[in-house]
């Protein structure tokens, strides 16, 4: 059970009830409280590779509106069939630009060698077991706030089958950035 959205760090988070929950006191206080959420009980599961994987939400976000903590699963119009993300990226972009650091950039690739295959699954894991980049808005701002030395910060998952996602951002982050820059900087120890 995750503690904050990886959305918007908010801790205003209600976990998912599936099934035909019995109505105590105590859940109907929860449900009031917003800590629980009903989720019905028709159970959405996929199948990937012959394993049966959940597909909905274990939580929802009540500052964001949205399901969270969902599994980081896609499904590939062009196959037919849904995909783990992990199976599928192949190559990560990370760039930043501030006014007094200047541009960098940092490509990891699956598939050049430079990257040992438990290494990049360990990456794979941290990104979307802990920092949940699936969950991540498209573009971070705050556009009340005006930096004189503000950076910006653009991540660009390369996917199989010509497929990308980009999210960006200027002088803000996802909730678990720390531990995304890590995964860099480790790299160049
Ligand atoms: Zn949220």
């Amino acid at each position: 059970m995750i503690r904050i959205c990886p959305r918007c760090g908010s801790k205003n988070i209600a976990r998912y009830l599936y099934g035909y929950p019995l109505f105590d006191e105590k859940l109907i206080a929860d449900l009031e409280a917003k800590k629980v959420v009903l989720g019905g009980c028709v159970i959405g599961s996929v199948e990937i590779d012959g394993e049966w994987v959940f597909s909905k939400g274990y939580a929802y976000c009540n500052d964001c509106k949205k399901d969270i903590d969902t599994p980081p699963i896609v499904f590939n119009k062009k196959k037919g069939c849904w995909e783990f993300y992990k199976d599928i990226v192949k190559e990560i972009r990370f760039s930043t630009y501030g006014y007094l650091s200047g541009y960098k950039e940092h490509v990891i690739k699956r598939d050049d060698g430079k990257i040992p295959a438990y290494e990049w699954d360990q990456i794979m894991d941290k990104l979307y077991s802990r920092i949940h980049i699936h969950e991540w808005k498209n573009k971070y701002a705050d556009k009340e706030l005006v930096y004189e030395d503000g950076e910006e910060w653009k991540v660009e998952l390369i996917l199989d089958g010509r497929r990308k996602r980009t999210y960006r951002g200027e002088n803000m982050y996802p909730p678990h950035w720390r531990a995304f820059v890590k995964i860099f900087r480790d790299l160049e120890k």
